[in-house]
């Protein structure tokens, strides 16, 4: 079962336009209902061309304003986002089935924060950096950041809207124009980022959204494109990556995780069981920085796993305003979920609730599930799940638990709770993961704008937000300028032997004496 059906494309994975030229079209299906709840057209990789080629059209009188005034419109868009947040809202949950305070808080709310944060900030990150030469003194060296030009922005269909807000927006107020291509799950939340940001006053081409498949993603990476910004799978990010590799392009890649959460004896089992819950079924598990596999010293165990399974159970999953877990979004993920908890089943792991589709709904909801008894034998303690299921794995002590927790090929994000708050940071130090949280769940950092985020291994490829993430859509300037003018200088021709018998005790005095060290 899909949320999307191609309508008159030949075959799935065929290119989007039909040989006549006409493009292929696309049904969309709310995940909760099934019910139809629109059509888009797939752009063509002549589409995504064309866009890139207005976006460099568009590039250089963007790029020329003064970085308060584009930050301007992201303040704007905020205004706007406020304004019309009831009607953003409902396209937003009629695409994902998501609760709608869920919907609010991680699509929205972060939005604004996100706009806000960059668009008060970017003005100092960016501004030209005076670095004082620690050597050198007759040099002066300024450090200049320039926009990229054109970013390539492709985005998954989990948080639809956040997920392509908060690159353009950076890429937006470094400079540069855009061309996004949403997931062809979400197209239409996708779609409402360049409403957006033409609501708040961009100038016409500065932001294109292509609505397209995979083959456009693939379009935009061939493209002229300066960066590409990519958020999505293992699989797909390889591709990129092996792509913008070949042509030399930058890129970021943001991919899958599987984090695991550690818990120690001394942790306080109540926020570890509320924080284990949220983390892996918040959004039906469908977050990069889910919550995806537990280790709990067994000295714990058993009221650990009490309290989780009481919580789990308490949760309300269906449609409506007041349940707390929705639908999943894709049918192919929920197919994903079903065999990861078949597999674990035939291999010995207990499900202690949950287990299957919940029978009460027709759309694509699985049950809130909590597997024991499981091992790194099974998919589901080694692959993705990416949906709303919690295995809990008893360990003899936190070294087992690290031992565990670093035994994956991902690495994006994790948590440990521990009642001695050093030893947690201690421990959270030690696992491999681009962030790692104390006494929280591990999607914590996505919402901290100041937290550079990205994975370890293969959950990616570079850093997005914060102060480094923003430096990444600008290309970095070193511009050095000699201040004495002096008519040579000691390394010019021409060589000579009395020359380098100045540098050699320059150089013994500069790094071997107490006072050349201090100096130096
Ligand atoms: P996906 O890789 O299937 O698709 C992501 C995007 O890539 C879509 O827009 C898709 O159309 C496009 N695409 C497909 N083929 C392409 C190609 N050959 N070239 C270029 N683009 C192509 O991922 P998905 O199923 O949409 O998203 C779920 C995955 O995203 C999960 O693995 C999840 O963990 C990951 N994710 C990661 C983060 C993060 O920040 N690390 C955040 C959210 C989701």
């Amino acid at each position: 079962m899909a949320v999307v059906e191609r309508i008159d494309a030949p075959e799935a994975g065929a290119q989007a336009a039909e040989p006549d030229g006409r493009r292929s079209r696309q049904r969309l299906l709310a995940p909760g209902t099934l019910e139809p709840i629109g059509e888009v057209e797939l752009a063509t990789p002549g589409d995504v061309e064309a866009a890139v080629e207005r976006a460099r059209k568009a590039a250089p009188e963007w790029a020329a304003l003064p970085i308060r005034e584009r930050g301007r419109i992201l303040e704007r868009a905020v205004s706007v986002l406020l304004e019309r947040q009831d009607e953003w809202l409902e396209t937003l949950t009629s695409e994902t089935s998501k609760p709608e305070l869920e919907a609010f808080a991680a699509e929205l709310l972060t939005a604004c924060d996100a706009l806000t944060f960059y668009a008060r900030r970017a003005h100092r990150i960016l501004a030209d950096q005076r670095v004082p030469l620690h050597l050198l003194k007759s040099k002066r060296l300024k450090v200049r950041y320039h926009p990229l030009g054109v970013v390539g922005i492709i985005t998954p269909w989990n948080f639809p809207f956040i997920l392509s807000l908060n690159p353009t927006a950076q890429a937006l107020v470094a400079g540069n124009a855009v061309v996004l291509k949403p997931s062809e799950v979400t197209p239409l939340s996708g779609r409402l980022v360049a409403e957006l940001f033409e609501a708040a006053g961009l100038p016409e081409g500065v932001l294109q959204c292509v609505v397209g498949d995979g083959g456009a993603g693939a379009a935009l990476v061939a493209s002229d494109v300066d960066k590409i910004c990519f958020t999505g799978s293992v699989e797909t990010g390889r591709l990129v990556g092996e792509e913008c590799g070949r042509r030399l392009r930058p890129c970021t890649l943001e991919l899958g995780g599987k984090d695991a959460m550690i818990v120690c004896a001394d942790a306080d089992l109540d926020r570890a069981a509320g924080a284990a819950v949220f983390g892996a079924f918040a959004n039906s598990g469908q977050v990069c920085l889910s919550t995806e596999r537990v280790y709990v010293v067994d000295e714990v165990a058993d009221v650990f796993q009490r309290k989780v399974v009481e919580r789990t159970s308490a949760l309300r999953q269906g449609p409506g305003g007041e349940a707390d877990v929705g639908a999943m979004i894709h049918g192919p993920q929920l197919e994903i979920v079903e065999r990861q908890v078949a597999d674990a089943v035939a291999r010995g792991a207990r499900v202690l609730c949950g287990g299957q589709r919940n029978p009460e709904w027709p759309g694509l909801y699985f049950e809130p599930t909590v597997l024991v008894d499981v091992d790194h034998g099974m998919d589901v303690m080694r692959e993705e799940t990416f949906g709303p299921v919690l295995p809990i794995m008893r360990v003899r002590d936190e070294d087992e638990a690290l031992m565990r927790a670093n035994d994956s090929r991902y690495g994006l994000s994790a948590s440990v709770f521990c009642g001695d708050k050093r030893r947690g940071e201690q421990l959270a130090g030690r696992i491999e993961s681009g962030s790692a949280v104390v006494n929280d769940t591990g999607m914590t950092p996505y919402g901290i704008a100041e937290a550079p985020f990205g994975g370890r291994k293969e959950s990616g490829v570079g850093r997005v937000n914060g102060e480094a993430g923003l430096k990444g859509y600008c290309h970095t300037q070193s511009i050095v300028v000699d201040r004495w003018g002096s008519k040579d200088e000691p390394l010019w021709f021409p060589y000579t032997k009395r020359k380098e018998r100045l540098l050699r005790r320059l150089a013994r005095i500069l790094w071997g004496t107490p006072l050349g060290r201090f100096l130096s």
